[in-house]
């Protein structure tokens, strides 16, 4: 335990302590006795004077010509690049994930402030005919005021980055809370936005826990915007709370199926079913957790699956070849043990179903990738997110089964179909209750500038993340009318 970082929150363009001068640790999930590093475990002072600061920086920033506002994301963009490596191994060692995929998660969150630091910049307002020779109507895109950015541990750099980018690019101040179990990423993405000379005030960093700091970024009455990607419980309580002139956008959990109908696509199902079901150890947002198959192909498709599931590597996201990290938190552990001891008694166990503690694996959150058949499909495994590393089989009769399945679900965020039959994947594209609709391809994944949310429980019926349609968020209408 010895030379453990401490980290300090970002204030008014300073980095500071928390007014307690209180610390909790960041620990390392494939080994909890590496201490990643020492966060301020700050309370609602600290997080009220975060909102004071970014309520004092509004008016200046708002008025900076949005291209000065570019040229910081794009310095920040080259930041993050830079230290790609470096920060990525940390992320790693925070979050669990493979080396490579952290990196090029460092990677995204430049691409993502590159694309809104030039995207933004051609995104205004309209104007309108009228029957009045003299008069002119158009309309101004204004930024809100003080956001507030709540991020999961999943993607501790890509989440915030596509929620901080476009809200600092429009004109807004923000105030960023990380996931406790992950702050590390985002505190190098502030500090990212900090070397690229972000003016004070313009961008704070909180760190704490949801029950200190969380009411005051959800209700100070200078908060105008919310955005959170985190739980369905988190998101509807947190939506709940905000007040009347307080936009909000969640994203939140999913349920997402796989489906396969036909022998031909047996082969590439299974691929899809294990990048999208076991990489990120299943505990991505749109990872495959239902695989909807055929009954007449079940014990085919089961067969190939196992066997590949068999075959996966699990261990450190440190080590090369691995193809499965461990769990990011102890709670995370618990739940999907618990959902895995649910199955045993709800369904069949074909491969996986257990905790590995022995060796290397002594001091991690490891767990075997798992696979059930004999789903029913009101099992707890087939309609509850779990977020881990386990596939409930669900057996279909055809394709409008599998669509009634599928759409069965409080969640909407992403489903995916394999198919060759061109008719077909038009038809899943309308029939499909997801956000994000996936043909031949991973549920998991969704590009930078195309716009990313999801249905029913999964997003708030609101607005969009990313691309273009991620910019409404962060921007307000007035429509002026001008006499000439
Ligand atoms: P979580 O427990 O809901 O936490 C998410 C973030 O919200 C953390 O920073 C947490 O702080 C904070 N938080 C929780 N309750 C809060 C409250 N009442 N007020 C203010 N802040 C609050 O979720 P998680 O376990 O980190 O992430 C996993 C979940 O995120 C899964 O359900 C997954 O599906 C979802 N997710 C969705 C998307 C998407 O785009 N739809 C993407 C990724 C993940 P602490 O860390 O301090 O508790």
């Amino acid at each position: 335990m010895t030379n453990v970082p401490t980290f300090l929150n970002y204030i008014d363009g300073e980095w500071c302590a928390s007014r307690t001068g209180a610390t909790f640790d960041n620990l390392n999930p494939a080994d909890t006795r590496d201490v990643v590093g020492r966060f301020q475990a700050s309370t609602q002072a600290d997080a009220q004077a975060a909102v004071r600061a970014a309520a004092s920086a509004f008016p200046a920033w708002k008025r900076l010509a949005p291209g000065a506002r570019a040229k910081i994301l794009l310095d920040a963009a080259a930041y993050l690049e830079l230290h790609a490596a470096r920060f990525g191994e940390e992320l790693t060692r925070e979050e669990g994930k493979q080396k490579a995929l952290a990196t090029d998660e460092f990677v995204r969150a430049a691409q993502t402030l590159r694309y809104y630091a030039i995207e933004a910049q051609s995104y205004g307002g309209e104007t309108f005919p009228t029957d009045d020779p003299a008069m002119m109507v158009y309309t101004l895109r204004e930024p809100l005021g003080v956001v507030t950015v709540i991020s999961p541990w999943n993607f501790p750099v890509s989440i915030p980055a596509r929620k901080i980018a476009p809200a600092l690019i429009c004109g807004n101040t923000v105030v960023f809370k990380p996931a406790s179990d992950a702050p590390l990423s985002g505190l190098r993405l502030t500090e990212a936005l900090v070397e690229a000379g972000i003016p004070r005030g313009v961008l704070n960093f909180v760190t704490g826990s949801a029950g200190a700091v969380g009411p005051t970024l959800v209700g100070a009455r200078e908060v105008r915007a919310i955005s959170f990607t985190g739980s369905t419980a988190a998101g509807e309580q947190i939506h709940r709370a905000a007040s009347l002139s307080t936009r909000t956008q969640m994203e939140l959990g999913g349920k997402n199926p796989l489906i396969v109908l036909d022998a031909h696509d047996i082969e590439l199902a299974v691929e899809l079913t294990i990048k999208g079901g076991f990489s990120l150890a299943g505990q991505a947002c749109t990872g495959t957790s239902r695989v909807l198959v055929a009954r007449e192909i079940r014990a085919a498709f089961v067969e190939r699956l196992a066997a590949r599931t068999a075959a996966l590597v699990v261990g450190s996201g440190m080590q090369p070849g691995v193809d499965v990290g461990p769990l990011a938190t102890a709670g995370q552990l618990r739940t999907v043990l618990d959902y895995i001891e649910a199955g045993k008694r709800e369904a069949t166990l074909v491969c996986g179903g257990e905790q590995l503690t022995q060796g290397e694996f002594s001091y991690g959150y490891f767990v075997m990738p798992t696979v059930f058949v004999d789903v029913p499909r009101d099992a707890r495994i087939a309609r509850e997110e779990i977020f881990g590393p386990v596939i409930a089989v669900v057996d279909v009769d055809d394709y409008e089964d599998a669509i009634d399945v599928a759409n069965d679900s409080e969640y909407g965020l992403a489903a995916a179909l394999v198919t060759r039959d061109t008719q077909l994947m038009h038809r899943f594209a309308g029939d499909i209750e997801a956000g994000t609709v996936k043909i031949n391809r991973t549920t998991t994944g969704n590009l930078v500038n195309a716009p990313f949310g999801g249905l029913k429980r999964s997003s708030t019926a609101t607005f969009r993340e990313s691309g273009r349609d991620g910019l409404e968020f962060y921007l307000q209408t007035k429509t002026v009318y001008r006499g000439v």
